[in-house]
């Protein structure tokens, strides 16, 4: 059965790719780490522990993010700012001729397409950027490193950081993409649910009778729609409050999930749903309101630990070669007002 899951609200792709950063952040601490024991290895003191500092501070702050998983503080400007200040430290270190720097385009896309700071701002880092690239040729040309390293060593490093900029930059360009498509996919998942039972919306819903309808056509299929509505529901507003209405509607929506797999619910409207059946004649529709119309009556919904009855009425039609859908929900409906006619809590067919 179709329906979209409820509570997953957040369409701010910012959140989400913080998260992927997060995810992320054991490669960083090892990364780091590696480089700390490199600078060990060629006893450049300083570096050795900056990148050791820095790779502690991921630490720390993988841990903090971890207990507090529901307060995301998106650390995301000032690691920029961090990164800048430790590359550069870098390069006035061991020079240039390393390719620490390179490391600072690589963070151009994320720059971009983080919402934490204005444009203005972005558009300023990124010719702090260019200044940085500036300044490392000039003093690449014009002044001896405090720790020169031996050429073939910088080469090696130049190498290692040269595939490490690539690495990086493919890697946000991913997570980037990824964090489009996943708000995509919950932009459309909002756009089709019903935000207080998350069941498919009436326009949703109107696109899968559309499709179904169409394909039936072709395939000679049959397909049958079901019509309901609770019974007496403005009494229970009347007596629990406009949230109370509310938790029945929801507790429906939730019966109404144990439906088939292929079959699509929608609330359709205040108090009513409907239910598209592909590949079922009248009888079958029949038997699935049966089923449904017991549920519910059957089913005991509480507010405020008050059992509340709640029983529905069902109208069932089956699409007749040559006819419209619209026409076969009119008739479905016709046959729902018979039966809240009739006494309500009752199935009607319409042949
Ligand atoms: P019947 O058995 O004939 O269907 O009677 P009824 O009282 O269910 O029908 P009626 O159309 O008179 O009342 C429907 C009520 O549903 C009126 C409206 O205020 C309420 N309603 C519509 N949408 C919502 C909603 O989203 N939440 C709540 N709590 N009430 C709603
Ligand atoms: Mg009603
Ligand atoms: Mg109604």
């Amino acid at each position: 059965m179709s329906f979209q899951s409820e509570g997953d609200k957040n369409i701010d792709g910012t959140d989400d790719l913080h998260r992927f950063v997060l995810k992320f952040r054991p490669t960083i601490i090892i990364i780091q780490a590696i480089f700390g024991l490199v600078f060990v290895a060629l006893r450049i003191w300083p570096l050795a522990a900056l990148f050791m500092l820095v790779a502690i501070l991921h630490f720390y702050m993988m841990r903090w993010d971890d207990r507090h998983a529901n307060q995301l503080v998106n650390s995301s400007p000032w690691m920029w700012v961090l990164y800048l200040l430790q590359l550069l430290f870098s390069v006035v270190l061991i020079g240039p001729a390393p390719g620490f720097q390179y490391y600072m385009i690589a963070t151009i896309p994320a720059l971009f397409s983080s919402t934490q700071w204005p444009l203005s701002a972005k558009i300023f880092q990124t010719i702090v950027i260019a200044l940085f690239y500036i300044a490392c040729d000039v003093i690449l040309t014009t002044w001896t490193p405090i720790y020169p390293l031996p050429l073939h060593t910088a080469e090696l490093l130049r190498n290692v950081n040269i595939i490490g900029t690539c690495a990086t930059t493919a890697v946000v360009s991913y997570m980037l993409s990824c964090t489009v498509k996943q708000a995509e996919q919950r932009l459309k998942s909002l756009a089709a649910t019903d935000a207080l039972t998350g069941l498919l919306n009436r326009r949703r819903m109107t696109e899968s009778i559309e499709k179904e309808y169409a394909h039936t056509r072709r395939v000679f299929r049959p397909l049958a729609l079901i019509i309901c509505d609770i019974d007496r529901f403005k009494s229970i507003n009347d007596r629990y409050g406009h949230d109370g209405g509310d938790r029945v509607l929801r507790e429906v929506g939730k019966l109404f999930r144990s439906l088939r797999d292929y079959d699509s619910v929608a609330r359709w409207g205040g108090e009513e749903f409907i239910v598209l059946l592909p590949d079922a004649d009248l009888g079958i529709a029949m038997n699935v309101a049966e089923r449904l119309r017991t549920g519910v009556a059957e089913s005991v919904i509480a507010i405020n630990d008050t059992p509340v009855p709640v029983t529905m009425t069902f109208g069932v039609a089956q699409i007749h070669p040559g006819e419209t859908w619209q026409s076969a929900l009119a008739r479905a409906d016709q046959a729902l007002y018979r039966g809240k006619e009739g006494g309500r809590n009752r199935v009607v067919l319409s042949s």
